[in-house]
């Protein structure tokens, strides 16, 4: 019978076992289960690495919390709309709808293939209309909250794509690849598309929003409590959401109304030479009325976008009313202020705000100093450059002489113009897509009635055949665009637009609760009990998209009653990268490893073993054939010890070694388990293993303690090698699933014994130097003497006392019995070492239960044993270091 483990066939029979007795699935009935979630994957067509490190995650971590005794949620769904899926059947001449479904069906298999152990019965896909209509009909709840909003606005626009783009899958590129021609003139290619690459344009459209940035300041404040999610993941979203405290400063202008400004700081504002407000500002649209300079800006400024628009400007005829000295300010319409930041209006300070100093010098108006630096630098000339710390203010009337900081509050307090106020970087979440692969806007456009939300028992609105065109499918669709208007009855547009693929993955994890409910996207009882999400799994690009999004859905349904849970997600962990040759493995580099070539359970253990899961690592075959060489030793073990195993009965020394190294390893395991530290997980367990080789050459190994042993092995091990796992536990047990197994418990308090494993470890390292230094070939008998038992009870005395008043007390105690030198030149030696003492009597059981691997290594007789008066063996031995004695 042949030992080698035989992966492919071993795999099959028992994802076969899984399936039949259906282990994975959670009971409808369970209570507060553990909700381990995986982010789901977009339906590409092929599992990539970057999946399977993720799969793999959460799939030890739920099996290790279902050994634990939990109810485990670990369901799997599919993020299946999306414009590649258009692309790809425009391609093939074929419709999205297949094309996703048979992609669907290949990664379904491979994820089986890999043995991830998912409640199927919860399955989900964004594309079918049992999920979308959900989409919808939560639209419309957002709608009725006021949450949704219907607004010409200048948006991002793909070419290539022929889409609207949110702001953040505009990609900014960087600096250093751009700059070959040596232009420094910026332009459009700065901001390119996520998904191609290509430059990014600008248009004016009716777009729908969801008012995420209502929920900024909650967002935002939220992220303190959120203890379970990486601080890099916490830092990116504060400052996506950029929340900044300033002042609202109200100026007068005329002809116009007054102007509020935001600044974060209002202790300037006595350096201000100019207000300036944006081209989308309701002050440039009432003076380009009048005014043929402003058109043309304004519209130039529109098709160009801030970029290209850079810092030009154009003077107007207003004029603005400075709120503290009442003097006059010219007005400029200005592109480098932007509509949708602050107010879309700022008062100009070019001596201490760096954009203002650029717009201030091109254009020739006054640069003034209002702030010098508290370092006492008094010829500081903002003429150059800005100074824009804080410090002390000067030529600001009654507030010169005062520093920044008071200023500002004195400001607010004296100042009916000057508000506190607070300001948010966070835009509103553009969700319309002029594209087909998505959820239908449930909405009608009637010119009688504007537009009219579709009635609930109306949908799913569901999308129409695919068409094949260049433009929106849906607008080229006659009978999906005419319909009649739900209010009034006449003849009605539908609209066009669909939703971002990423309102789908906002509530997805609620839909696993209850996937089949036919009344409600999810039942709010079970959401009441089984979340929030105890284990969230994804890759770090996640950080503010996906992850923002999910967090304003939660709190939005939370809101209209639907949730108590106003946090979706309890732990976050944020996946690092796999790398090959220092790069990203990716298809397009052509540097993909596929887990077909190592196979399921190799390919999991090395992902999981290779580095902590936040953690980028290198793909390197080297270490992949450690994670197959751990497989194939323990499995040989097991095969030989079922077998061929001869054991004994009769306990040994050395039995007790391995019974407390046994329990010792049970309880590192488990804390790094739960730590998500796998990677240490299988350096503990080919610890032990090595261990257990070794132990059963030594000697022939005891039944009891071998067979726990291996099966401890098989068990710690199994929530990362599951196949391997059942394989090994069948072969040990004869029945029973491991995957349905109790976790181990260690037979003892293992508390202490990592201090006293210590001693052990310590003393084999020195008997190792003496061998080294004496240079002894070949030591026959190797004595560790341990130091006599007075000793530990001076040492275990008080060390807060001086040597002379421990060494009265050691002389005064009956029990010690030493002469008065021979304590004192003991004290002495014992400094202010105030460690964790064994007794004497522990220290020698631990290194008799020890010895064996001394005699292993040294192939010595070696004996242990407590010092006798007048010991000369003894004379170095101290409480915790045993004298060694080789010959
Ligand atoms: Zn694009
Ligand atoms: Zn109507």
């Amino acid at each position: 019978m042949t030992s080698h483990y035989d992966h492919a066939q071993v795999q099959e029979f028992w994802q076969y076992v899984w399936e039949r007795d259906d282990v994975y699935a959670l009971p409808e009935d369970a209570t507060d289960p553990t909700y381990v979630l995986g982010m789901f994957p977009y339906t590409s067509g092929e599992l990539h690495m970057g999946h399977i490190r993720n799969y793999a995650i959460t799939d030890a971590y739920a099996r290790y919390r279902r050994m634990q005794g939990d109810g485990v949620l670990h369901p799997m769904g599919w993020d299946a709309f999306g414009l590649p899926a258009e692309n790809a059947a425009y391609e093939r001449a074929s419709d999205p709808e297949s094309w996703t479904q048979a992609c669907i069906r290949r990664m379904r298999e491979e994820l089986k293939t890999m043995g991830f152990g998912y409640d199927w019965s919860r399955e989900i896909t964004t594309c079918e209309p049992d999920y979308y209509r959900w989409n919808q009909w939560l639209f419309k709840r957002l709608y009725e909250e006021g949450l949704v909003k219907y607004e010409a606005a200048t948006v991002n626009w793909c070419p290539d794509c022929e889409t609207v783009l949110a702001d953040a899958q505009v990609d900014e590129r960087s600096e250093s690849s751009d700059q070959v021609s040596g232009d420094a003139a910026s332009h459009d290619g700065d901001r390119v598309c996520w998904r191609c690459e290509t430059p990014v344009g600008r248009r004016e459209l009716d777009q729908w929003f969801f008012t995420i940035t209502e929920y900024a300041e909650e967002l935002t404040a939220g992220l303190d409590d959120l203890d379970g999610w990486p601080d890099g993941v916490r830092e990116i979203q504060r400052n996506w959401i950029g929340r900044q405290e300033g002042a609202r400063i109200t100026f007068e202008v005329d002809p116009g109304n007054a102007v509020d400004v935001f600044s974060t700081r209002p202790d300037t504002i006595y350096g201000a030479t100019y207000l300036a407000v944006s081209p989308g500002h309701e002050l440039a649209r009432q003076l380009a009325a009048t005014d043929d300079a402003v058109t043309e800006y304004v519209d130039r400024a529109r098709e160009r976008g801030p970029e290209e628009i850079g810092y030009s400007g154009v003077e107007t005829e207003a004029t603005a009313t400075h709120p503290m000295t009442g003097e006059e300010l010219p007005v400029y319409v200005a592109g480098y202020v932007l509509d949708d930041v602050g107010t879309g209006a700022v008062m100009g300070v070019p001596g201490h705000n760096e954009r203002d100093h650029v717009f201030a010098s091109e254009h020739d108006l006054p640069i003034e100093r209002v702030i010098a630096p508290k370092d006492g630098t008094v010829d500081l000339d903002v003429g150059d450059a800005p100074y824009t710390g804080d410090g002390i203010v000067e030529h600001s009337g009654k507030y010169s002489g005062l520093e920044s900081e008071t200023v500002r509050k004195r400001l607010f307090a004296d100042v009916g113009a000057i508000e506190n106020d607070v300001t948010y970087r966070l835009r509103d979440w553009l969700i319309s897509r002029q594209r087909y692969w998505g959820t239908p806007i449930p909405v009608v456009h009637c010119d009688d009635c504007g537009h009219v939300l579709v009635p609930d028992d109306e949908l799913p609105v569901e999308l129409p055949e695919f068409v094949r065109t260049t433009g929106n499918p849906l607008a080229e669709h006659e009978s999906f665009r005419h319909t009649t208007c739900p209010e009034c009855g006449e003849p009605a547009r539908r609209e066009t637009d669909t939703m971002d693929t990423f309102v789908d993955s906002s509530w997805y994890y609620l839909r696993f609760l209850s996937p089949d409910l036919a009344e409600a996207p999810f039942d709010t009882d079970r959401a009441d009990e089984w979340l929030p999400v105890d284990i969230y799994v994804g890759g770090d690009e996640h950080a503010i998209l996906h992850l923002l999004y999910i967090r304003f859905f939660t709190r939005a349904l939370a809101d209209m009653g639907l949730l108590e849970q106003r946090e979706p997600v309890e732990k976050l962990v944020s996946q690092g990268t796999v790398l090959y040759d220092g790069e990203k493995m990716s298809s397009s580099k052509g540097n993909v490893v596929t887990p077909q070539e190592y196979g399921a359970e190799t390919t999991r253990l090395f992902v999981l073993s290779a580095a902590h899961p936040e953690q980028d690592f290198e793909w390197t075959a080297n270490n992949v054939r450690g994670a197959y060489d751990l497989q194939q030793s323990v499995h040989r073990m097991v095969t030989s010890f079922v077998n061929e195993g001869e054991t004994r009965v009769e306990r040994r020394g050395h039995d007790d070694y391995l019974d407390e190294e046994i329990d010792r390893t049970i309880a590192a395991v488990t804390e790094e388990y739960d730590r998500f530290r796998f990677h240490r997980v299988a350096t503990e367990i080919r610890e032990l293993a090595r261990l257990l080789r070794r132990y059963r050459a030594f000697d022939q190994p005891h039944d009891d303690v071998y067979r726990r042993g291996l099966l401890t092995v098989t068990a710690l091990l199994s929530p990362m090698a599951p196949h391997l796992g059942e394989e090994l536990w069948n072969k040990l047990r004869g029945d029973g699933l491991v995957v349905e197994a109790e976790w181990p418990e260690p037979a003892r308090n293992v508390d202490a014994y990592e201090a006293e494993r210590r001693l052990t470890e310590k003393t084999i390292d020195d008997v190792r130097d003496i061998v080294d230094v004496a240079a002894i070939d070949d030591p026959e008998r190797i004595e560790l003497v341990v130091a006599p038992e007075w000793q530990y009870r001076v040492a275990a005395m008080n060390h807060a006392a001086s040597d002379a008043t421990l060494v009265d007390q050691a002389v005064d105690d009956d029990r010690i019995g030493v002469e008065r030198a021979t304590i004192a030149s003991f004290v002495e030696t014992l400094g202010s070492d105030t460690g964790q003492q064994l007794s004497a009597d522990r220290e020698r059981t631990l290194l008799e239960q020890a010895s064996w691997l001394v005699t292993d290594e040294f192939d010595a007789t070696v004996t242990v044993r407590a010092a006798e008066p007048n010991d000369e063996s003894a004379t170095k031995a101290r409480p915790g270091k045993p004298a060694i004695d080789i010959s």
